[in-house]
């Protein structure tokens, strides 16, 4: 069968593989605990799952806009004023299917063949191959443990060239929980103040998922603010992974782009998710409030048990909801079955098969030595998943 080479240009997220390869496991009848999920373990709260239910009821079952239902944007723009101090106008956001495809429309909408797209490591799987599907190129800029895994002003500005188009990154981050202050958002926007042929992609989705409740967003430089765009969705803060809403704030001709684009591809997100949209944006915020203070409680369980597991190399994650120790220590050790545990990928699939823990492996983040284990899960869950790994580590020589 003769395929599109399309399809050699990017590869499937390690993050669903691991997903995949678990729930083959487990329909064997493992029990495999699950340290590798990439969102809530809560429900979506009672008042948006009613405006849904209302939405059916009063028949929201046409096509909507492309760009979603006015009150929708209107209401994201709020929100935008509300929490970030940021003013937007509904001609500058389009929602679309998650944050996934807003990122998608965004890179497809910005990133021409040859361009080059700055992304610091570790990165959500998906900018890569995103940027690949585009036809530009990836210049992964490598942050250290030591900095909080940020990029700092001087790394930016020495991966800058004249084919750089687009600089990706998250905050708070997926794999690592770091979260950039303003101060370090204002060293970064003096690069890029020199450099006006650069495009922001500023992943917030995560926004509400931080600890110290600081989030800076660094579309607040006026200087900058045409030039970046938002992303952010329901999915995390709102426990709604499963409703598929993500949203773009950026200037009215990216959001055109991005109409044109999506126009094509899969035109407007549900109806009914949008006006649950409408009931998560402006309503009670006190179950993500809730479920930030359930993660906060992980979070500081989890820092508890890897102090107990020697070798790991860790910071604790100031904000989102997973772990990324270095795990480098294991490398070159001997399985109980005399296998070498080479890398990342050889100790997330020891885990697995033997110790039936699923993690992600680092590699899959740009960053080898690491796996990403997540806290989104009860803490049952949570303590029996670290004894097993801290069980399986020792058995390696
Ligand atoms: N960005 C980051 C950093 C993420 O971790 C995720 C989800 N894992 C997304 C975007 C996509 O979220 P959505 O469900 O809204 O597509």
């Amino acid at each position: 069968m003769q395929l599109s080479s399309l399809l050699q240009k990017f590869n499937e997220p390690e993050t669903l593989k691991m997903a995949k390869l678990g729930r083959a496991l487990r329909a064997e009848g493992i029990d495999i605990t699950d340290l590798s999920l990439g969102e809530p373990d809560f429900d979506t709260p009672t008042h948006i799952k009613d405006a849904a239910k209302k939405a059916i009821d009063d028949n929201f079952s046409h096509y909507t806009p492309v760009a979603g239902y006015l009150d929708v944007r209107q209401a994201i723009c709020t929100k935008l004023q509300r929490d970030n101090n940021l003013i937007y106008t509904p001609e500058q956001i389009i929602l679309s299917t998650g944050a996934k495809q807003s990122i998608a429309n965004a890179v497809l909408a910005i990133v021409d063949q040859g361009d080059e797209v700055i992304i610091p490591t570790p990165y959500w799987v998906t900018y890569s191959e995103i940027v690949r599907l585009a036809g530009g190129t990836v210049h992964f800029v490598n942050t250290t443990i030591e900095n909080g895994y940020k990029i700092t002003p001087a790394e930016l500005e020495v991966a800058i060239n004249e084919k750089t188009k687009l600089f990706m990154f998250s905050s708070p981050c997926n794999p690592t929980g770091a979260v950039y202050t303003k101060d370090e958002l204002t060293a970064l926007a003096a690069v890029f103040a020199k450099h006006p042929q650069i495009f922001i992609l500023s992943d917030e989705i995560y926004e509400y998922i931080n600890y110290n409740n600081a989030h800076e967003s660094i579309a607040q430089f006026d200087f900058l603010k045409e030039r970046v765009i938002v992303i952010n969705g329901l999915s995390k803060g709102y426990a709604m992974t499963g409703w598929r809403l993500g949203y773009l704030a950026a200037s009215a001709d990216i959001v055109r782009a991005c109409d044109k684009l999506q126009g094509q591809f899969t035109s407007a997100t549900c109806s009914i998710t949008q006006r649950a949209a409408i009931a998560a944006l402006t309503g009670d915020f006190t179950p993500t409030q809730q479920m930030v203070a359930k993660f906060k409680e992980r979070r500081d369980k989890v820092m508890r048990l890897l102090k107990d597991i020697p070798g790991l190399v860790y910071n604790e994650p100031p904000g989102a909801f997973y772990v990324f120790p270095d795990v480098s220590y294991y490398f070159g050790k001997k399985t109980p079955t005399g296998d070498t545990i080479e890398n990342a990928d050889d100790l997330s699939m020891y885990f697995l098969n033997t110790a039936h823990v699923s993690v992600v492996t680092g590699k899959a983040f740009g960053q080898p030595k690491c796996i990403r284990m997540s806290f989104a899960t009860n803490t049952e869950t949570i303590e029996k998943g670290f004894a097993k790994i801290k069980q399986a580590l020792s058995a390696l020589q």
